[in-house]
């Protein structure tokens, strides 16, 4: 029977593991009545301080089968995600959600049952609204898919995050891209395949508070953006050649006004005015050429995109429901 693996990344999360993992054992029976799959659990410890580890290995009974990779500090959520993937590439699907409750388990079902009836390789969650957000920050999300969706070839959906189900095929595919900069939601959509998404509303987080401040989010939206478009490049190059054209046209007709109108040249205000203002933007510009470089050296170094400390079988599940 086909193994679906849920993958779950953990960070300080002490408070929700054991009811996350009450949560997911009954949505997992209810989905087994229903499609011949089993299912099993992967958690990966992202370098928690808190007690999040001892909970999980509380777990030694559970009915599901429930493996634990600790990671030898906080690697950030996408390598911890990347460390799951890689543990999970055998089974035959993978589930990824977040650890705080915010994704429903009860939404794994219909999750799985899109994925399965529709034939797809992917099923997503998007947030059905952002109501409740903030107006800056869906206004800076707005920025980011537009800037991030220049390119025509593949498509990053609106609002999807982490909150979805990969074939092994997906699986494999991501696995196989060498970058260590995992910006997972870029990864999803370059691999391609048939998707699929399904609306949701997160609840909210139970405990604790999100990890993703807002500065946080603005870097990974940077990071995102650095990694999957050139957008930022071309946008420079642009402007650059319109200003060219611009002070063209503006130098023509000062020396159409000195020699036909006889005026006298504008004054040091204007000249400052526009000094520091070029002065700005090509310091604007300089910082976007600094973040490709630095994406480069990144790169370059080849390092591990997570160092694993252990592997552990926590539970081996009862023969499973
Ligand atoms: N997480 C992680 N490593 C980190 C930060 C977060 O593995 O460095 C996990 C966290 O435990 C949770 C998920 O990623 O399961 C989402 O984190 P959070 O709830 O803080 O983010 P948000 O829901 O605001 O996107
Ligand atoms: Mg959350």
């Amino acid at each position: 029977m086909d193994t679906i693996a849920i993958l779950i990344p953990v960070f300080n999360e002490e408070k929700t593991i054991v009811e996350l993992t009450n949560e997911l054992e009954e949505a997992c029976v209810l989905i087994s009545n229903i499609h011949k799959v089993n299912f099993r659990i992967i958690f990966v410890d992202d370098g928690s301080n808190d007690k999040s580890v001892e909970k999980i290995f509380q777990l030694k009974d559970h009915p599901l089968p429930v493996q634990l990779i600790s990671l030898s500090r906080n690697f950030g959520k996408e390598s911890a995600i990347s460390a799951g993937l890689e543990a999970g590439k055998d089974d035959s699907a993978i589930l990824i959600m977040d650890a705080d409750l915010q994704h429903p388990p009860a939404l794994i079902q219909e999750l799985i049952n899109a994925y399965i009836n529709e034939n797809v390789d992917m099923v997503y969650a998007y947030k059905q609204s952002r109501k409740t957000e903030g107006v800056f920050s869906r206004l800076m999300s707005k920025i980011f898919y537009s800037l991030i969706n220049t390119n025509s070839r593949f498509y990053i959906p609106k609002d999807a995050g982490d909150f979805r189900i990969l074939s092994n095929k997906v699986v494999k595919s991501i696995l196989n891209l060498p970058e260590n900069e995992r910006f997972m939601k870029g990864l999803y959509a370059w691999v391609g395949f048939k998707v699929k998404g399904v609306p949701y509303t997160p609840k909210k987080r139970a405990h604790g508070v999100s990890f993703f401040s807002i500065w946080k989010l603005l870097f990974l939206a940077i990071d995102g953006i650095t990694s999957f478009s050139i957008a930022p490049l071309r946008m420079m190059s642009m402007f650059g050649l319109g200003i060219a054209i611009l002070s063209t046209l503006y130098f023509l007709f000062i020396i159409f006004e000195r020699l036909f109108l006889n005026t006298s040249i504008p004054g040091l205000a204007s000249i400052f005015v526009l000094v520091s203002f070029f002065g700005g933007v090509q310091l604007i510009c300089l910082g976007i050429i600094g973040e490709y470089i630095g994406k480069i050296l990144l790169e370059a170094k080849k390092r591990p995109p997570y160092v694993i400390d252990k592997d552990v079988e926590i539970s081996k599940g009862k023969s499973n429901s």
